[in-house]
């Protein structure tokens, strides 16, 4: 009998991996590889217990990513964007972020408060999403991963370098 086909959950790179600090490739092939990518990336994401994920974060330096922002609305609200770009925002918010990619720390990040943002589906098809709150936080947040950019690119320098330093205790001490 046939094994049933378990979905493949990625290893998630950890800054400093150049992957992450690079702008990613736009997708030009919409194919069922891309299909599957995303597919994983959602299984990826959900074992992690994260909201989003971008496709550089597992290594793969294309412009991909999901995300499931608990919504009391609609639980099941699944985004995928391909080659997204953020076209309007408006306002601020001041909130805590973390990232899969930079394990246990978080910082206050200045975001806009709202956005929208003109993205590809899995077939190519342009749609534009909106997002307020955490959606926007979180959707700029993935779109800074696919220009290189990570939160601790977004605080102050000061606070940004006691961080690197701390990683970097972390990575001599193989607990990084
Ligand atoms: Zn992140």
């Amino acid at each position: 009998m046939a094994e049933p086909t378990k979905t493949k959950i990625h290893k998630i790179v950890k800054y400093p991996e150049p992957v992450l600090l690079k702008k990613a490739e736009p997708v030009t092939v919409f194919d069922y590889s891309l299909r599957q990518l995303a597919e994983e990336m959602f299984a990826t994401m959900y074992e992690a217990r994260g909201i989003g994920l971008a496709a550089p974060q597992i290594a793969i330096p294309k412009q991909l990513t999901v995300i499931d922002v608990p919504n009391e609305k609609k639980p099941e609200d699944q985004l995928v964007l391909v080659n997204p770009e953020v076209i309007f925002t408006e306002g601020s918010q001041y909130e805590e972020e973390g990232c899969l990619s930079l394990a246990d720390i978080r910082e206050k990040v200045k975001r806009a408060a709202k956005v929208k943002v003109r993205a590809q589906n899995l077939s190519g098809e342009f749609f534009e999403v909106e997002g307020d709150t955490l959606l926007a936080r979180c959707l700029l947040h993935e779109i800074d991963h696919l220009h290189g950019v990570l939160f601790i690119d977004r605080i102050s320098r000061l606070k940004r370098e006691l961080i690197v330093r701390q990683i970097r205790k972390l990575i001599k001490a193989g607990e990084w």
